[in-house]
């Protein structure tokens, strides 16, 4: 019997250590561009075609290599960053492992072209699944461009399962962020499909950060700065008052790499804390400069972990660092006790003798029919008796036998009282603390939360009206121009079918700008970029490519934003609106986020409290 056990071919041996350190696209833009970093760029160009599936190119003005350097450049473990194991300990450069080039020569077709100054001839160098094809001298530009042409050509199973084109995009994205975050001395450009969708010239962090984010950042970063024997730690944090509930910017970077650090997290989240919301996420971009010995960056190339030595002294020096920053430039506001919350007690004038208040009711209003005779009620709020009345139009048809269910569970069994005509006929609501709405039912007392109500209702709304493209758009006046992120503005496309059906009219602008020209109808008065904005980082967040998923997100957001809001006061047209629109959901007991939205205190409750 012949022996067994034999050393694979190095282009298999390769394609499996590929598999490591190339993940998908994105992973070849990382290595690439920061390859471009280490060898000096100052100018580096990133291409890219059908979300990298295609080609990935990245042309810089760096160092450039000689003929064999090219060459050697794609063996395995060649790298002319490190010599000895103690370099490790004092690394600044990006890569150090030489790693990255064979990888991604065992997974694609890739063509370099790369000639130092001081050279007269450059070289090509064609690869193709690890195998040279070609090497010759040709002219070229002082510098390196590498193409990267259909990656994982040759191994089906990866490429089956790269994302959607606006998945792999977006991670392309993050990656391309986390770097020119660090880099700001460095321009940067990004061409997808021929279009420019980047554009960073070189500048300060602060504008690095305002490029890439976008105008409207620039008054809220707030500096942050301490040095001590431990190192330094510089950067911004957003004021508080702009901290959201989706999808914020969150970055930490040690000695120039984008790190992920729960712990240092909780450091910036512990000096935040008083000043926001607590589902409310505040930005941050904090930069750490340490000595390259007290981190632990022999760590695999795709992982974002870093070991700090000094992690439990640096906490504490992070977190009072920036509630320094935040105390000093008068973010923290002036606390308001929450009066909000108290219970309204009328002043009692004892000169006025009391009267029995009257209700005026309309013995023939049905909150289940013929919804267009109210619309002429007399004093129309504010906010939401519009959107209220817009749900209630497009609501599906009560059959008689949901009518009758639903008058059950929400009546009183006694029905309307005949004999006092003048009394109230429906039943009461009763506004508490300008959150919950209190109403009698057959088997006691309904407790239904405004604001989650008002969110199922609307969300039930917009999603019929993405499905079936229902929204009516109202042209604005005076378009808002709204300023996206790179990021966003790489999500948006996805989106912009079910925002025109939503009613969004948006025109692009160029540069991540797009003037918002129409809105929904019934949201007339609300912020439309910051519905937007919210719209695009739920459903970044979602990360999901299931249209369905995005819709939902997308429903949810906008009915969260647009929801009457606690503390308003509610008339009882609006109350009944409230209640009688919330029985049609099919799920009217929960948010589509699974928060409740009606609780019961039941008889036997009621009756053993008062025993
Ligand atoms: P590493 O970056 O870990 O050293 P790589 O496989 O990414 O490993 O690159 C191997 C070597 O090729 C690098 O050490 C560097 O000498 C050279 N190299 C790669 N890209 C460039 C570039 N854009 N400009 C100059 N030299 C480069
Ligand atoms: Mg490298």
């Amino acid at each position: 019997m012949p022996d067994l056990i034999h050393l694979l071919p190095d282009s298999i041996a390769n394609q499996i250590a590929a598999g490591e350190v190339i993940q998908r696209p994105a992973s070849v833009v990382k290595e690439l561009v920061e390859n471009s970093i280490d060898a000096g760029a100052s100018y580096i160009r990133i291409g890219i075609k059908d979300a990298g599936r295609t080609l990935i190119q990245v042309i810089d003005d760096g160092k450039g290599m000689s003929g064999t350097d090219v060459r050697m450049a794609f063996e395995r473990h060649a790298t002319s960053k490190i010599k000895e194991v103690n370099d490790l300990f004092g690394l600044t450069t990006m890569g150090f492992r030489g790693e990255a080039l064979p990888s991604i020569a065992a997974i694609s077709q890739v063509e370099v072209k790369s000639r130092r100054d001081e050279d007269e001839l450059g070289t090509l160098l064609v690869i193709n699944g690890s195998r040279l094809e070609k090497q010759e001298f040709i002219s070229c530009a002082a510098g390196t461009s590498v193409s990267v042409k259909n990656i994982f050509f040759n191994v089906p199973a990866r490429r089956k399962f790269l994302k959607s084109n606006e998945t792999e995009r977006r991670n392309i994205f993050s990656e391309i962020e986390r770097i020119v975050l660090v880099n700001p001395h460095i321009a940067f450009t990004l061409i997808e499909n021929d279009i420019e969708t980047l554009h960073l010239p070189k500048t300060s962090l602060r504008q690095r950060i305002v490029q890439l984010e976008g105008k409207n950042v620039s008054q809220q970063l707030i500096e942050i700065e301490e040095e001590t024997t431990l190192g330094k730690i510089y950067g911004y944090v957003a004021r508080p008052e702009f901290a959201r509930k989706g999808r914020v910017n969150q970055f930490f970077f040690v000695n120039n790499r984008f790190i992920r650090h729960p712990y240092f997290h909780r450091a910036v989240m512990t000096a935040f804390e008083p000043l926001i919301a607590a589902n409310e996420k505040p930005e941050y971009y904090i930069y750490f400069q340490v000595n390259p010995d007290t981190i632990d960056v022999n760590i695999h190339p795709t992982k974002t972990e870093v070991k700090f030595e000094n992690e439990q002294a640096l906490w504490p020096i992070l977190m009072v660092t920036v509630k320094e920053s935040l105390g000093k430039f008068n973010a923290i506001p002036s606390i308001d006790f929450d009066t909000n919350d108290a219970p309204e007690i009328p002043i009692f004038d004892p000169s006025r003798s009391a009267t029995m208040p009257r209700l005026n009711v309309n013995p023939d209003y049905n909150p289940f029919h013929n919804p267009h005779s109210e619309r002429q009620s007399p004093s129309p709020p504010a906010f939401g008796w519009e959107q209220l009345y817009q749900g209630f139009e497009k609501e599906k048809e009560v059959t008689p036998e949901e009518d009758i269910h639903l008058q059950s569970v929400l009546f009183n069994a006694s029905g309307p009282n005949h004999d006092h005509p003048e009394t109230e006929l429906y039943p009461e609501h009763y506004q508490y603390k300008q959150k919950y709405i209190l109403t009698s039912v057959k088997s006691g007392l309904m407790i239904i939360d405004q604001h989650k109500a008002h969110i199922r209702i609307l969300f039930d709304k917009y999603l019929e009206q993405i499905r079936h493209r229902k929204g009516v758009s109202q042209r604005v006046l005076f378009p808002e121009v709204l300023e996206l992120s790179a990021a966003e503005a790489a999500t948006l496309p996805s989106l912009m079918d079910d925002l025109e059906a939503l009613g969004f009219e948006l025109s692009n602008l160029g540069n991540n700008s797009f003037a918002v020209q129409g809105v929904p109808s019934e949201i007339e008065n609300v912020d439309a970029s910051l519905l937007i904005r919210t719209m695009i980082g739920k459903s970044m967040e979602t990360g999901s490519d299931v249209k369905a998923e995005i819709q939902e997100a997308m429903a949810l957001s906008l009915a969260s934003l647009t929801a009457i809001p606690y503390g308003r006061v509610l008339t009882s047209e609006e109350m009944l609106l409230i209640v009688s629109q919330l029985f049609v959901s099919k799920t009217p007991t929960y948010t589509p986020d699974g928060q409740r939205v009606i609780s019961m205190l039941s008889d036997a409750d009621i009756e053993k409290k008062m025993k």
